[in-house]
């Protein structure tokens, strides 16, 4: 059966408008003495909490060696199918036999699902706080090895933000 929904017919209050005026000043003036929640970017970083999964890395031992051995496991978890791993030989006399000689991640097909990080039996892949990255091609948005490497040490810290904001100059 049909519903008949009345229309509405404002009362003399309601065309006087006054009430819904105060109505929304009363909101206005209630935010306008709270904490503010607007962080002026590029000025200022908002800082993600702990794990949150932005642009990856990968990870390196103290003594600088990769800790990936190219073991794929990482990209056949990977729901996008982005990662793509050539494996080699690694030029390390200790440790591991494999490691990446190549490896790179599409960063336009990711979903940042963090798969990869947990299927790597190596704890060598990780997703980072690092959420501001774009480029202006397709090409520029893959990410290499080098890249990935870059990233560690950029985020080994995990102060990437805050160092930022700690640089930034004051406002004038
Ligand atoms: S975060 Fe998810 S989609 Fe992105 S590379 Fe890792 S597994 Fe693939
Ligand atoms: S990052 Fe981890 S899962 Fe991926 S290839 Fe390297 S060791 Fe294997």
């Amino acid at each position: 059966m049909a519903t008949i929904i009345k229309s509405y017919e404002p009362t003399f209050w309601d065309k006087l408008y006054i009430p819904a005026l105060v109505k929304g000043l009363m909101v206005t003036i209630k935010h306008f003495f709270r904490r503010k929640v607007t962080v002026q970017y590029p000025d200022e970083h908002h800082i993600p909490p702990q794990g949150y999964r932005g642009l990856h890395r990968l990870n390196k031992f103290p003594e600088g060696r990769i800790k990936c051995v190219a073991c794929e496991m990482c990209s056949a978890a990977c729901p996008a199918d982005c990662i793509h791993i050539i494996p080699g030989p690694s030029p390390w006399d200790e440790g591991k036999e494999r490691y990446p000689v190549r490896f790179d991640i599409d960063l336009l097909r990711c979903i940042f699902c963090g798969f990869c990080e947990m299927a790597c039996p190596e704890e060598a892949i990780e997703l980072t706080e690092i959420y501001d990255f774009s480029d202006y091609t397709r090409e520029d948005l893959i990410i290499d090895k080098d890249g990935l490497l870059e990233v560690y040490e950029l985020t080994k810290d995990q102060n990437y933000y805050s160092r930022k904001n700690d640089s930034q100059e004051p406002q004038t």
